[in-house]
């Protein structure tokens, strides 16, 4: 029987993140304060963030140690498997070998706390004890809440309403963690209670958690606020799942020719890319990173690249990125996870550059992808993760028309257990393009 699936030993995870500004040869332009529209000072970025997260942000280091006490607590589920997705190679007949990294075995069930245990570790060193976030359809929510229940810390999560009315099941996830969960807006910050007023029905957004999340920061004693994609300790952090599946692949005695996760933020396209495009950079490999959009939020492939603002109330710093505009509402789409405006900053960069593809789907052509992994490979995937499924159908269907012997990766982000509902549209034929 042909081997399916390449395990890491404990011993073999990776003890370094990979930092691809070392290879690129420089930082994403700096953000800038958006009052005097220069660079950021660190003081900007230190009311809301511990300064070891800081100094990360900013690094220019190709390797950075990963702590012990990270390590550990990432051995709760890592490394997590590679596997060889042969029953849906043979539904599609296709000479093509594709695999899949799949991070639906954390705790929260996708790739997230891959960023939430390192920094809650490195507020807690800080001397922090609260920290806040916003959350959208729950994921980030989830995945700082185990975070904090492991290293002690109280979380905070202001959690879009109408999501937390509709979905209710990531709202029971935080707080069986033991997070405190708030609708948004919410009669905890003075914003909220402004949105109030004007609404008392208001469903909420992004942005008007985000800010309510930030008021709380800098309002709150030994507070600091936690991000779950689009920065670059982020996407640094997530940096582990692409040099694991690059020792899995080297076990499997394979090398891919395309590698594709899709875009929200970016965090684990860049987690799973950044590694593969360092040989890239090298000369070493020819291999294509391919993100993948939704059509209706198609940031890299319709947005701008730009210094814009990385919220919808305008409190963030300018950062420059590809973007819609901070004032584009993106239509509800199932992928709650890919609803964001725009572009982590290093994944802009590569993409600018040209040294990353990017593609976008429809969600009707998405969903269809997920039922056939579905049917053949058994794994129900979070709606994010199956337009990453999609492009890699469709390359091994091209792979099938040229006769190609091609080998795709992707990054299986998370699974779909907390995301019925949207199957349910699906079922019922009520999912449509919008
Ligand atoms: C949040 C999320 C995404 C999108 O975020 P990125 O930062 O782009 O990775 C993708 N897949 C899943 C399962 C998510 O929870």
């Amino acid at each position: 029987m042909e081997q399916r699936q390449f395990f890491l030993e404990p011993s073999e995870m990776p003890t370094k993140w990979y930092n691809i500004v070392a290879d690129l040869g420089k930082l994403p332009p700096p953000p800038l304060n958006p009052a005097t529209m220069q660079p950021a000072e660190q003081s900007d970025l230190s009311a809301i963030f511990c300064d070891p997260i800081i100094e990360q942000e900013i690094s220019t280091d190709r390797w950075i140690d990963i702590p012990e006490e990270v390590l550990e607590a990432y051995s709760m589920w890592r490394p997590t498997p590679l596997i060889r997705a042969t029953r849906l190679e043979k539904a599609l007949g296709t000479p093509a070998k594709i695999f899949y990294k799949y991070e639906g075995t954390s705790p929260a069930g996708s790739h997230k706390p891959n960023t939430a245990i390192p920094q809650v570790y490195y507020n807690k060193i800080a001397g922090i004890k609260r920290l806040t976030t916003e959350t959208g359809a729950g994921q980030w929510g989830t995945a700082l809440s185990l975070a904090c229940n492991i290293y002690g810390l109280e979380a905070v999560v202001y959690m879009v309403r109408c999501s937390y009315e509709q979905k209710p099941y990531r709202r029971s996830m935080i707080k069986l963690w033991g997070a405190t969960v708030y609708p948004s807006p919410s009669e905890h910050t003075k914003f909220g209670h402004t949105m109030l007023e004007k609404d008392p029905d208001c469903p909420g957004s992004l942005g008007i958690a985000i800010s309510e999340a930030l008021e709380d920061t800098v309002t709150s004693q030994n507070t600091k606020y936690a991000l779950g994609s689009v920065t670059n300790h982020v996407v640094l952090h997530q940096t582990i799942i692409g040099q694991e599946a690059k020792a899995q692949m080297e076990k499997a005695g394979v090398y891919p020719d395309v590698v594709i996760g899709c875009v929200g933020g970016g965090s684990n396209f860049g987690g799973v890319a950044f590694p593969f495009l360092k040989d890239k950079i090298e000369g070493k490999s020819n291999v294509r990173a391919v993100a993948v959009e939704p059509a209706s939020c198609p940031t890299l492939t319709k947005g701008e690249y730009k210094y814009d603002f990385g919220d919808t109330a305008q409190m963030t710093p300018l950062f420059k990125m590809y973007t819609l505009g901070a004032d584009y509402i993106p239509p509800s789409i199932h992928a709650g996870g890919l609803r964001y405006h725009a572009m982590a900053p290093l994944v802009s960069m590569v993409y600018n550059n040209g040294l990353a593809e990017a593609v976008a789907y429809p969600q009707t052509a998405v969903f269809q992808a997920a039922l056939q992994f579905i049917a053949t490979e058994g794994i129900i995937p979070a709606p994010e993760s199956s337009h990453a499924i999609r492009a890699a159908i469709d390359e091994a269907l091209k792979a099938k028309e040229t006769g190609e012997p091609k080998t795709i990766l992707f990054n299986l982000s998370g699974h779909g257990h907390v995301d019925m509902y949207a199957y349910d549209a699906y079922l019922a034929g009520n999912l449509t393009d919008g």
